[in-house]
């Protein structure tokens, strides 16, 4: 069946906060407060490329919500990357720090553009001007961009230095830059092993014994590649992968550091070989045998159209919003558990504050350190969830929404208006 054409995103994310709100029984005047964004930038960015050609990009930065702390989220590079979806991205964020207790709101922001299509200097060019043009909303204290889909540890360079010429030296701007600018130990892998604590905490609730469970990962970029190699190293067979180009299926199982080796020499995880292997189309991947599926890669891949191929047992959303609500009733009413992404992918957003904390206490953490603050992060998360599940016997994901909301709700009553 082929995908249903997508209603808006952030009216998507908005359905899942109003499920939350009818359970907490908030009143219609402050749904519209906790979901009207706070403040919104769009910028136009003209770049003339090293090619002599004129470009003229669009970027955004949507501030969601500021009632619990300073606003954070990441900066996507993606033709997809419009006002909408950064929008809905910057919702989720607000809900992502309030589930697992990060002092922050939320925001995102992008710049629609293909960046596999611009030469390093054009990609610092723009990268630049978009700093330029976010300078006056931003700042560690206010809203602290992060890394996202397409942008990496290079580009959060770029953009704390641009950001410090008019502000003076300011690591504690932007999370997820090199180390020797003042990143963190593990940021890099800490959606991966977020996600991994994740599904350790929740496999015994099932009954799935992760030695040996099968595993199929959406996407192998960043949270991809680190959630399956935790995974593996716990003992999981990880039985198909897919990437842009289409899905690698070994039912025996993937060698993860071979597999990251023929992505990065070819360009895809379909140059893998192997015995038993056979390479698919990329939408077969949801649809794999296995017991668990990590959707990570773009929002919207588990839709009406493909939730009852889904043989999973246990879903763990790497991606932000890769399930639609009407996949999400499937999913119910098949038993399948869906890990929501607010709560699975916030290691990178808890690791980020980490790394926001250190630059603001002029500190260095070690790696075990990181590991173990992650770790007690996600448990206690995992917690509050569960607790609020029970309290108003509902699923995983309304839980996580419950449970940020009501601190969402709680600290804006508090502040008064502001
Ligand atoms: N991009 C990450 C997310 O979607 C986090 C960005 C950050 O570290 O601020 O959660």
């Amino acid at each position: 069946m082929s995908k249903p054409s997508r209603p808006s995103a952030f009216e998507t994310v908005n359905r899942l906060f109003d499920k939350a709100a009818d359970l907490l029984e908030l009143s219609e005047e402050k749904r519209v407060e906790l979901t009207t964004p706070y403040r919104e930038l769009m910028v136009r960015l003209p770049l003339l490329s090293e090619d002599g050609k004129l470009h003229v990009f669009r970027g955004y930065r949507v501030q969601h919500d500021n009632s619990r702390g300073p606003m954070k989220g990441g900066i996507r590079y993606h033709p997809d990357a419009d006002l909408d979806e950064v929008r809905a991205l910057a919702a989720l964020m607000t809900w992502k720090t309030a589930v697992v207790g990060l002092p922050y709101g939320g925001a995102k922001g992008g710049i629609q553009c293909d960046p596999r299509q611009l030469s390093t200097l054009d990609l610092e060019r723009l990268t630049r001007r978009f700093a330029q043009r976010m300078e006056g909303f931003i700042g560690p204290r206010e809203d602290i961009p992060g890394p996202d889909m397409g942008t990496n540890a290079r580009i959060m360079a770029w953009m704390m230095d641009e950001y410090s010429k008019f502000h003076g030296y300011s690591p504690g701007v932007v999370t997820g830059k090199p180390l020797e600018l003042g990143g963190s130990q593990g940021r890099e892998s800490a959606t991966g092993r977020g996600l991994f604590f994740a599904v350790e905490r929740i496999a015994p609730e099932l009954g799935l014994a992760l030695d040996g469970a099968r595993v199929a990962v959406q996407g192998f970029g960043n949270v991809g590649y680190w959630a399956a190699r935790f995974l593996a190293d716990a003992g999981c067979r990880i039985v198909a992968v897919s990437d842009i180009d289409g899905t690698i299926r070994c039912p025996d199982g993937l060698d993860i550091g071979a597999l990251r080796e023929a992505a990065q020499r070819a360009g895809s995880v379909t140059a893998y070989e192997g015995p038993g292997c056979e390479r698919l189309d990329r939408e077969e991947l949801i649809s794999s045998d296995c017991d668990i599926l990590v959707p990570a890669a773009l929002g919207g891949a588990i839709h009406a159209g493909n939730a009852a191929d889904i043989k999973a047992k246990l879903i763990a959303e790497g991606a932000n919003h890769p399930t639609t609500p009407e996949a999400d009733e499937i999913l119910l009413e098949r038993e399948v558990t869906v890990l929501p992404d607010i709560y699975a992918n916030a290691g990178g957003v808890t690791v980020s504050y980490f790394e926001w904390v250190q630059n603001l206490q002029q500190m260095r953490w070690s790696a075990e350190r990181v590991d173990d603050e992650l770790h007690q992060v996600m448990q206690t998360a995992f917690d509050a969830i569960k607790k609020a599940r029970g309290e108003f016997d509902t699923d995983w994901r309304a839980a996580a929404f419950v449970v940020a909301v009501r601190r969402v709700a709680e600290a804006a009553r508090l502040r008064g208006l502001h």
